[in-house]
């Protein structure tokens, strides 16, 4: 009874907090790392998409509980945090997210835990800047999808190691040791997914999917890498934008088209229609993960999985015989 009092008390007291975030208001100010335990004893840490709480889970190995906020199959530039996620958030002894503003819409709780003085890593930010692609329509931004070179996303579990180091010294060696791991993990996946793409025909090496999520990729792998929507999927595709897209395809005979799970097929119909008007029969790929995993259980609800399976889809789909 007592535990039951104590827990709506606590409820209440970020529930405060977190209208307090919302309102501006400066009453309220948490002191740092006044906040109770997991249940199972071990830290908590919260991650933002499947993506980053693969690099985070395989770091932590079994000394931590690492909690996903955005499901499988929702938009990370759409999604906002629910009165849930934000309890997550306020809870957890270290934050983790893509960053590159990938989680446009996530509002300010990610600042708030800043100021509580626990640990908010951007992972994709940790990267060298001169290896990001930059948005070609906003210049000023850069392009946020870098899971999709595993040599970028390989070298994200270092950063992670290190907070977790300073979080738990005890398991350092671990938590750097489960990090090399995890970048020797993603060069594996890079050498397999260059021979899935390389099996493809150089003339029909054009990948068109329904927004801009797979340009590392392509700039990995050599693929010309054609997106309708554009980097995030806030934004609309012109008619004009659609017209243009069309008569390149037809001209290069491009295969076939890839809807994305987080993304609606309204687009890439439209694309396979313009193309028939050409004379041109454009095939819709199986669906693509752009910016999520597969559901809990599937090969694809990890990193990897997602990886080798976008590769192998993509290779079979153009023409390649791996
Ligand atoms: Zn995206």
């Amino acid at each position: 009874m007592l535990q039951r009092a104590a827990l709506l008390l606590l409820v209440a007291f970020v529930t405060l907090l977190h209208l307090a975030a919302c309102g501006g208001g400066s009453a309220g100010q948490p002191t740092p790392g006044e906040h109770q335990p997991q249940k199972s004893g071990k830290l908590m840490l919260v991650a933002t998409t499947p993506m980053v709480a693969d690099v985070v889970r395989h770091v932590a190995g079994e000394h931590m509980d690492v909690v996903a906020l955005i499901a499988p199959g929702v938009d990370p530039h759409l999604w906002t945090p629910t009165r849930t996620d934000t309890l997550k958030v306020l809870e957890a002894d270290a934050v983790f997210l893509n960053g590159l503003m990938l989680e446009g819409r996530a509002g300010d709780s990610f600042a708030r835990v800043e100021q509580m003085g626990r640990p908010v890593l951007r992972i994709a930010q940790t990267l060298d800047r001169k290896l990001l692609l930059t948005d070609p329509k906003r210049a000023s931004y850069f392009d946020p999808h870098v899971w999709m070179d595993p040599t970028l996303w390989g070298r994200t579990a270092a950063p992670v190691a290190d907070v977790l180091a300073s979080l738990d010294p005890a398991h350092a060696a671990e938590y750097r040791a489960n990090a090399k791991n995890y970048e020797a993990a993603a060069a594996k996946v890079d050498h397999d997914v260059e021979l899935m793409i390389a099996a493809i025909p150089l003339d029909r090496r054009t990948l068109v999917s329904a927004h801009d999520a797979f340009s590392y990729f392509g700039r990995r792998f050599g693929l010309d890498v054609r997106g309708i929507q554009g980097i995030s999927t806030e934004s609309e595709a012109s008619i004009a934008d659609i017209e243009s897209l069309v008569a390149d395809i037809a001209q290069k005979k491009v295969p076939a088209v890839f809807i994305e799970t987080t993304v609606s097929e309204r687009t890439v119909r439209a694309l396979v229609e313009g193309s028939a008007s050409l004379g041109h029969e454009l095939k819709i790929g199986e669906p693509l993960f752009s910016d999520s995993l597969g559901r809990d259980g599937s090969a694809e609800s990890t990193w990897e999985g997602m990886l080798r399976y976008n590769a192998r889809t993509i290779s079979q789909s153009l023409g390649g015989s791996r």
